[in-house]
């Protein structure tokens, strides 16, 4: 028994020898892109280090020795021990098949991640009233001359500016109009324009209306930003598929709602940091406010409702009727809106399961 102990493991070592003996398949430069598909290196010489990148991902290394194994940085994120890439002695780079096998399958599995992510999918701007809902009105004499300044003009022209810098910075994402012109589409049009928008399970969309202010007071002047109010008790289940566990309905649609709400408020939040910093020393700040306003309480998404300023105060009136002024409002909405994209997308739709 004790020789036969022996022998195995005699055989065993051998056997390991052979293995460890047998060449390693390498590839070139040009055979490991190619196994890789669209990736690219960028390699530094002097460093001899280099970072392959595909789609948005990257693999960092650094060269070793032949047969070394050592450390690769995947995205900042994982760390793998591979069989080094190395520079044989006619001085080019060869790569280790396992190196790049595995460099491609990280690659893939975090593309595969990339599709579940959560993302926001469709943006939906919404410039209110319009046709024969004028909105608010103001009549004003400035310098000598009459202003006429109406809420659904200042409306559409800033989400007219606003939905061409969405549409520019997020060619991925559909970017919507509830109307491009001087129409009138009804409150519900526009809630079920939005609410049709087709996504799939881990995509979201966003609702901003554009609306201008007015008052008696002809002093009031300034912007805000509605959200949703969490009072609201809001139906988004579909009842009849819980038809034997009743109990869990309420349940369900509070967390839904509470979701989107706390959603509604840091889009709204983000967007009012932007226009406090870009017009805080300009017009006055009236701040967050949280109402059920109709177009914003059935939009079944994350939605805040804009008041660029007062129609019905001067000062905010000829500040509206300046083109030059209506784009830096479409720019400060343009910041919020990209600022809590990113975010949402970053932070994976904050309290959505995934
Ligand atoms: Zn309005």
């Amino acid at each position: 028994m004790k020789n036969r102990g022996f022998f195995s493991l005699s055989l065993f070592f051998l056997l390991l020898l052979a293995i460890n003996q047998l060449p390693a398949q390498t590839l070139t430069l040009d055979d490991a892109l190619k196994n890789l598909g669209q990736a690219e290196l960028r390699w530094d010489p002097f460093l001899a280090s280099g970072v392959f990148s595909a789609e948005g991902h990257n693999a960092a290394f650094s060269s070793g020795s032949q047969g070394e194994t050592g450390p690769v940085l995947f995205d900042n994120r994982e760390i793998l021990d591979l069989p080094l890439p190395y520079t044989d002695q006619g001085g080019m780079l060869r790569f280790p098949e396992a190196f790049v096998a595995r460099v491609k399958n990280t690659f893939s599995r975090y593309a595969e991640e990339d599709k579940n992510r959560f993302r926001i999918a469709a943006i939906i701007v919404d410039p209110g009233h319009g046709g024969k809902d004028e909105g608010a009105v103001g009549s004003h004499t400035v310098n000598g001359k009459p202003l006429k300044s109406v809420e659904k003009e200042i409306a559409l022209k800033v989400s007219l500016l606003l939905h061409a810098r969405l549409a520019a910075a997020f060619p991925d994402k559909r970017v919507l109009l509830t109307r491009d012109s001087d129409t009138f589409p009804t409150l519900e049009d526009r809630v079920s324009l939005a609410n049709a928008v087709p996504l799939k399970d881990n995509e979201a969309a966003i609702y901003i209306s554009i609306h201008a202010n007015a008052s008696f007071n002809k002093a009031a002047r300034g912007y805000e930003v509605w959200y949703l109010s969490p009072g609201y008790r809001r139906e988004l289940i579909d009842k009849s598929k819980y038809a034997d566990s009743k109990e869990v309905i309420p349940i369900l649609n509070t967390m839904i709602e509470e979701e989107i709400t706390t959603e509604s408020i840091l889009m709204a939040r983000s967007i009012l940091g932007h226009f406090d910093r870009d017009f805080g020393k300009i017009m006055p700040s009236r701040g967050l406010k949280a109402e059920e306003w109709f177009v914003v309480r059935n939009a079944r998404m994350p939605s805040v409702l804009v008041e660029l300023g007062f129609v019905t105060n001067e000062a905010d009136a000829v500040y509206m009727n300046g083109d030059t002024h209506l784009k830096d409002l479409s720019e400060a909405l343009y910041k919020g809106i990209i600022d809590f994209v990113a975010l949402f997308e970053r932070t994976g739709g904050f309290t959505a399961s995934q």
